[in-house]
């Protein structure tokens, strides 16, 4: 049985109904959390991960907001607090892409990117930062007043040729990350970013949808497999939990090894 850490904490999961968003959601209702889903477009998969932390015990909310929108990110929260009472921890997870050659990227495919991955997160943020300061202190529930969880990736670091709107958006989340936690450390809000590298979700189907396709995915991954929803909501238990509470400002890599660039092994 998952070790119950952040029992009486409730934690906020953009894009949790699908992919990484879905595997961190149901990962930190084990680890005891009320958990608020939060969605843009299918109810129905949201309301299947609801059922599925319920199952478990979890009390979960499903939530339809577009993160990039305002007013849509504020009534959540509201709606979110109003049912749980606050929020300790909010995984700023939702994403996409709109992949183009740069010199055919269209303004809207650049914007709609940076409105999403970016801005979202911004959004999402100041809210969390704002009712933390509210909220104040509760000693028996954490050591920090509230942890908020980034999801960066790899592109954060490695250039992207196709995906200039998303390697941007990925590179300013790691700013967006380290300032908050410069800048809200002394009132004891860790913000860290988690940086996968090819995990299994519908966003990179292309990528491992087939034998040949999966083969040259390997020739990037020193560890030899692609990674799963769950490795990555194991890592935001720890960063959401106490047993995190001296790491902050950092992007934690979950890429089997992405990022020792493994074109380099034979000599470069
Ligand atoms: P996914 O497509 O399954 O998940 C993205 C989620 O974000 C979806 O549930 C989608 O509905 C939601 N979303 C999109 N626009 C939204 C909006 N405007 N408002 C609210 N929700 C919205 O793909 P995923 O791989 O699970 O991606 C999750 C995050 O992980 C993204 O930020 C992505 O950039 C990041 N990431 C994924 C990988 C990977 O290999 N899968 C690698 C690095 C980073």
């Amino acid at each position: 049985m998952a070790d119950k850490k952040l029992v009486g904490q409730t934690a906020l999961v953009t894009g949790g109904s699908s992919g990484i968003g879905m595997g961190v959601a149901l990962a930190l209702g084990k680890a005891g959390a009320n958990v608020i889903v939060n969605y843009s477009s299918s109810a129905a998969a949201a309301n299947e991960v609801v059922e599925q932390l319920k199952s478990f015990g979890s009390k979960a909310i499903a939530i339809k907001a577009d993160v990039s929108k305002e007013d849509q990110v504020h009534n959540m929260f509201q709606e979110a607090i109003s049912t749980f009472g606050t929020i300790d921890i909010l995984v700023n997870n939702a994403g996409m892409q709109k992949d183009a050659k740069f010199d055919e990227m269209t303004l809207q495919q650049w914007q709609s990117v940076i409105d999403v991955n970016l801005t979202g997160q911004f959004l999402c943020a100041r809210e969390a930062v704002r009712e933390f300061l509210k909220r104040g202190m509760v000693p028996e529930r954490s050591k920090a007043l509230g942890k908020i969880i980034c999801m960066s990736s790899v592109h954060e670091l490695i250039p992207w040729g196709g995906h200039a709107n998303y390697a941007a958006s990925k590179g300013a989340i790691k700013m967006l990350m380290q300032t908050l936690a410069q800048e809200y450390g002394d009132r004891k809000i860790r913000v860290n970013s988690i940086s996968p590298g090819a995990i299994q979700t519908p966003i990179n189907k292309e990528a491992w949808e087939t034998p040949k396709a999966l083969d040259d995915l390997m020739s990037l991954i020193p560890y030899n497999r692609i990674g799963q929803p769950e490795d990555v909501g194991n890592l935001a238990v720890f960063l959401a939990s106490d047993d995190s509470d001296y790491i902050t400002g950092a992007s934690i890599f979950i890429d089997g090894g992405m990022t020792v660039f493994e074109g380099f092994s034979k000599g470069g």
